[in-house]
């Protein structure tokens, strides 16, 4: 028998199950709120690990796809002190495919592929029944049934309130993202600052990272300290204005460092939340999480990763299940590893935003020499 199953969200995580289960012949519903897959911009380059999204991208058969669209050289990492002084400068060796680059925009069309998402269909709520299966409320006002919803809906999940009263928390750090266009043609002297990869600078309480995409396109996040009202005089939407914010913030750092956020195009204020490092549930048939909705934690490069391997982990557990009692176990053991291995990383990535946005910059230094390999 088939199992009648929907997962809700098409980002890295739902499209990795969904594609996963597909590649099993397995069939499954995706419910994506937005309109269309260019209805908002895709978001920056992420790095995929060989132990996680790479071996996500192995189960989904989509290995070869991504070593040709993926930049193993935007692994390099070039820190400065605030003052410009370059104080590392990190690149990769030419066969290192550790943790190669690839644009979000880029890894979601592969994982779409000939997967075919209902777009424009928002869930307001799950409700598991007790007997036939559970329902999905849409934002339209109509329902559906399913056999299992798998709630891959990101953050602020509406699907997690079926199996977890737990919401996410403010960390005390607030993410302001910019970005420029064509840097190798309009900013060349940038464009060498950061390199084939990255250019990150630590300050007290602040960083500022910028980070090359493909086609000459550059994201820079500046991460600070702050109240999670901190904008309240501030219109954002007012570029001269935000500008101004923030180079204020960031006063008497280096020309060089400044300039990518007097070139920046708009501001974005991503204040950064975190759900608690170990969130588990009581388990309830029908219904999982995957992803931010399950264990939302700081953007250290790993959430993607966990995202797409639980997408591709949960898909093969389905397509092994034979029956519906078997559906119900295979899910319950999926969600305890899940669990484990997810708060695992959530006490890295909390420590390292601690170290990344720290009183004292020397820890971010610390931190980078702890990781990178030399
Ligand atoms: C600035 C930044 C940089 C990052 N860099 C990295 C990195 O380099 N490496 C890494 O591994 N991680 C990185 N992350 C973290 C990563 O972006 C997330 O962990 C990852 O996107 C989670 O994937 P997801 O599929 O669980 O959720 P999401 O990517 O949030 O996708 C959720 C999807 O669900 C849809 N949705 C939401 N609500 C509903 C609803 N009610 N009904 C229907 N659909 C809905 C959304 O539209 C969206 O398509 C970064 C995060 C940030 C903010």
């Amino acid at each position: 028998m088939r199992h009648r199953i929907a997962v809700v969200g098409s980002g890295p995580a739902g499209l990795t199950f969904a594609r996963v289960l597909h590649r099993h012949d397995h069939p499954v519903t995706v419910l994506e709120r937005d309109p269309s897959p260019d209805a908002r911009p895709p978001g920056g380059t992420l790095d995929l690990h060989e132990g996680l999204g790479q071996l996500a991208l192995d189960k989904a058969g989509l290995r070869p796809e991504f070593q040709a669209l993926s930049r193993p050289e935007g692994q390099a990492m070039r820190i400065l002190d605030t003052d410009g002084t370059v104080l590392r400068d990190w690149r990769p060796r030419p066969d290192d495919r550790a943790n190669p680059e690839i644009d979000r925009g880029q890894l979601r069309d592969l994982l779409l592929g000939p997967l075919d998402v209902q777009w424009g269909r928002g869930v307001t709520q799950v409700v598991p029944g007790p007997r036939d299966g559970v329902l999905v409320h849409f934002a339209d006002g109509r329902q559906e049934t399913f056999d299992l919803v798998v709630g891959a809906d990101g953050a602020w999940s509406r699907v997690r309130p079926a199996v977890s009263p737990v919401a996410p928390h403010y960390t005390g750090v607030t993410l302001v993202e910019t970005s420029l266009d064509d840097v190798d043609t309009r900013h060349p002297d940038l464009a060498r600052l950061i390199g084939d990869g990255s250019v990150a600078v630590y300050g007290v309480n602040r960083s500022l990272v910028a980070q090359r995409n493909s086609g000459g396109h550059v994201k820079v996040y500046t991460k600070f300290r702050a109240p999670l009202d901190w904008h309240t005089n501030l219109d954002l939407d007012d570029v001269e204005a935000a500008r101004s914010s923030l180079l204020a913030l960031f006063g008497g750092w280096a020309a060089p460092v400044l300039d990518l956020l007097r070139h920046g195009t708009a501001f974005v204020r991503r204040p950064l939340y975190v759900l608690p490092e170990s969130h588990t549930w009581t388990h309830v048939p029908g219904v999982t999480l995957l992803g931010d909705a399950a264990h939302l934690m700081p953007p250290l490069g790993a959430g993607a990763n966990l995202a797409m391997l639980e997408g591709a982990e949960l898909a093969e557990s389905i397509a092994a299940a034979p029956g519906p009692g078997d559906l119900d176990e295979a899910i319950r053991a999926f969600e305890e590893q899940m669990w484990a291995r997810a708060s695992r990383w959530a006490k890295i990535t909390t420590a390292g935003l601690e170290r990344l946005v720290s009183p004292d910059p020397a820890e971010a230094l610390a931190l980078f020499d702890q990781v990178q390999p030399s």
